[in-house]
């Protein structure tokens, strides 16, 4: 098929009711569904209810246009600007990654993983947090928590923002968003977990050329290098940010488990392992800091 014809396959006239325009939709069901609530400003049980409401012209055209921009490979979570991470609806912007289901193992493990007798305040950092995923997550979970979450890219950090007011509000201890190239504008404080969710693709990895990954920010995606280097540059400074005894968890590709248990295991961490997530794949690494005497 070719461009054109893909882009006439998508094309909703006024008038079509939304039984029809759902059957006639190029797109899979899910998604189709998705697009035409997010572009009648629709709910999931309106859409069953009222099956029989018919488009008007400036309807029909919104929809066309979102229609072809997906079957033109935009992620749906781009053309509707939210997606659900930790039963949590956040905003996305092609400025930030949007989160994964695999990453809410991270968010359990930082959770496992905090002190449960909380004599004094807890605290954890999300490095390179993008639209605030973790972070939020983590503080939403636990509202007792100090949570600072930092990204080199300040459009990221608007977007982590407007994430956190809609869902933290103004209360205290509130999230902490802050500007830095991984750990540079911090100051020195000690943690009791660090988190984060690297850019660990290889350069030129055949992924980034394939579906939304091509939509995504490039630098929340790879390293430019061997996928590696992010998480290597985490893990020799993390001992300066940890209380002893703090943990250290990083989500990483498929095939990264080993080479971060090893990256842990020549500094001063103990209890280094790695976690599977629900497809079975060594998805996130992490160590307990133990300070040098
Ligand atoms: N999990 C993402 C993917 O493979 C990559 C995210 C990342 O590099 N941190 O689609």
């Amino acid at each position: 098929m070719t461009g054109t014809s893909d882009a006439s396959a998508a094309s909703i006239q006024a008038g079509s009711n939304i039984a029809s325009i759902l059957k006639q939709s190029p797109l899979n069901p899910l998604e189709t569904r998705i697009l035409v609530m997010h572009a009648l400003q629709m709910t999931r049980i309106q859409l069953i209810t009222q099956n029989e409401r018919c488009v008007d012209a400036e309807q029909a055209q919104r929809l066309s246009a979102l229609f072809r921009r997906r079957q033109l490979g935009e992620p749906v979570a781009y053309l509707v600007g939210h997606r659900e991470f930790y039963g949590l609806q956040l905003e996305v912007t092609p400025d930030v990654l949007i989160p994964r289901p695999e990453t809410e193992l991270l968010v359990d493990l930082a959770l496992q993983h905090l002190p449960v007798d909380g004599g004094s305040a807890l605290s954890v950092l999300d490095l390179g947090t993008g639209s605030g995923a973790i972070a939020i997550a983590l503080a939403h979970s636990r509202p007792e928590l100090e949570v600072t979450a930092l990204d080199v890219s300040a459009a990221a950090l608007t977007v982590a923002q407007r994430n956190a007011a809609r869902h933290l509000g103004q209360r205290t201890p509130a999230l902490e968003l802050l500007q830095s190239n991984w750990y540079e504008a911090l100051g020195e404080r000690p943690f009791d977990v660090i988190v984060s969710n690297p850019p660990y693709i290889v350069a030129g990895d055949w992924h980034l050329s394939e579906g939304d990954l091509r939509f995504e920010p490039l630098h929340a995606l790879t390293d430019h290098a061997d996928g590696l280097s992010a998480l290597r540059l985490i893990v020799n400074d993390a001992g300066r940010y940890l209380k002893d005894g703090g943990w250290l968890l990083m989500e990483h590709g498929y095939d990264q488990a080993a080479a971060v248990r090893q990256l842990l295991r020549t500094l001063s961490f103990d209890q280094v392992q790695s976690w599977q997530d629900l497809a079975q794949i060594e998805r996130v690494s992490g160590g307990r800091w133990r300070a040098p005497d």
